[in-house]
């Protein structure tokens, strides 16, 4: 899959040059040399000794930055390696950040780094690493954020829950702040969420599953926007999927707050009605939406109020999700249709591409304070190269990488991944 030894420099031909984060949009050619882009423009000529690739007028972009992955690894490994992750090269992922709440749980600066460092090996992702807001994420004390942010955090979060003590993210708020550093927040108020399987309403009720209401999502957002004003501190709202929601985080950047989010792409392409007949790989956390919030969800993406969209990959083995919907576990994975779900938003809807490849690379880059996510002349070349207009379909079972799970299963969609670049090395070819 890798190549280990080979080093060459490239030149990408004809390419639709892209990187929003810098106001780039143009058609021409690009020349990476020992790993760094050189330069690029459409009178670029052929440089000697560069291997020539003819990019026919696909996209060329960075590769992209996906801020929100929960990884097998530690303590899951049925479910995911890290080495399997390295399969989202094949999503044009060359950046991830990497959720805390693993088996034991990122909250000791020698496992930030050697997570930072199990990334290194792979040779085609760099992994940022979330650390643990509290001691094993149990919401109780808060970790050594310093040590933690010392030995490489770039935000601090308790994975999949939301801190229950208002007091304790108080405190949170105003030692992050200290150390110039965000709280990413799983906004979801866990006493009613307890036990729920799908979004409370019509639906979850005609199909007899146990529901959370849609506001335990802008209960905790009011709150945390509230903290973020009386401590000045940075907050982030991941996997935002309700109407409400997004009203709240757009008046609280009106005003000034640091406060961002993102979504993931169920939340902006599927809507409640995906679960069906029980299908449990539509059984996510937080629950797919009415269609009303879907479209103030895809909305929110085009004008602005969401700054990131990420997989929110969540691998699960058949076994997590071979049970009665109401006891299967949530989560699904989303690396590989992270781009195409997202594209289908450009074809289908009213998402810019430019503003389309923001939320995949510079949105998120600049969230987590990572230099990846730009083409700029001397970055290092981390590259995705993709055919917007080409289909493919989503096989649950024949993607790669280990997780399976996928709620776009049987989707067609149009955006291919045709090649990754980490470093100037190649590290996927369809
Ligand atoms: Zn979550």
């Amino acid at each position: 899959m890798i190549d280990p030894i080979v080093m060459k420099d490239t030149y990408f031909r004809d390419a639709h040059i892209m990187d929003p984060g810098n106001g780039v949009d143009e058609t021409g050619n690009l020349y990476v040399k020992d790993g760094i882009i050189v330069d690029f423009g459409a009178g670029l000529g052929l440089p000697e000794g560069a291997e020539m690739i003819d990019c026919d007028g696909a996209v060329l972009c960075p590769g992209l930055v996906d801020m929100r992955v929960a990884l097998g690894e530690p303590g899951y490994e049925y479910r995911e390696t890290i080495a399997s992750a390295a399969e989202a090269a094949a999503g044009g992922i060359t950046t991830l950040a990497a959720l805390p709440d693993s088996r034991p749980a990122i909250d000791d600066p020698a496992l930030v780094r050697l997570l930072t460092a199990r990334g290194e090996e792979t040779g085609s992702l760099t992994i940022l690493a979330y650390a643990a807001l509290t001691r094993g994420c149990r919401g109780e004390e808060l970790a050594e954020l310093g040590l933690l942010r010392e030995a490489g955090a770039v935000a601090f979060t308790d994975g999949c829950q939301a801190i229950a003590s208002t007091r304790l993210m108080r405190l949170a708020l105003t030692y992050a702040r200290g150390f110039g550093a965000m709280v990413v927040v799983h906004p979801e108020e866990a006493s009613l969420a307890e036990g729920g399987a799908a979004t409370e309403g019509e639906l979850a009720t005609r199909l007899g599953l146990p529901g959370i209401p849609a506001v335990a999502e802008a209960i905790v957002i009011a709150r945390d926007i509230r903290l973020a004003r009386l401590t000045g501190g940075s907050v982030h709202f991941a996997h935002v999927s309700t109407a409400e929601s997004l009203t709240l985080i757009r008046r609280a950047k009106d005003e000034g707050l640091a406060v961002t989010c993102d979504t993931a792409p169920p939340y902006f392409d599927l809507n409640e009605t995906a679960i069906g007949d029980f299908r449990t790989y539509a059984k996510l956390s937080p629950p797919l939406r009415r269609e009303s919030d879907r479209m103030a969800i895809a909305a929110g993406l085009v004008d602005g109020t969401i700054d990131a969209v990420a997989s929110d990959h969540q691998p699960r083995d058949a076994d997590d999700k071979r049970l009665p919907f109401a006891l299967a576990a949530a989560g699904g994975s989303g690396l590989v249709t992270l781009l195409g779900i997202t594209m289908a938003q450009v074809h289908n809807a009213s998402l810019p591409l430019p503003r389309a490849i923001a939320l995949l690379t510079s949105g998120p880059a600049r969230l987590l304070g990572s230099d990846a996510g730009t083409l700029v002349r001397g970055a290092t070349a981390d590259l995705c190269l993709f055919a917007p207009e080409h289909a493919w379909k989503v096989v649950a079972g024949e993607l790669p990488g280990k997780a399976q799970n996928t709620p776009f299963d049987g989707r067609a969609l149009e955006g291919t991944v045709l090649g990754t670049w980490k470093a100037g090395r190649r590290v996927y070819t369809r």
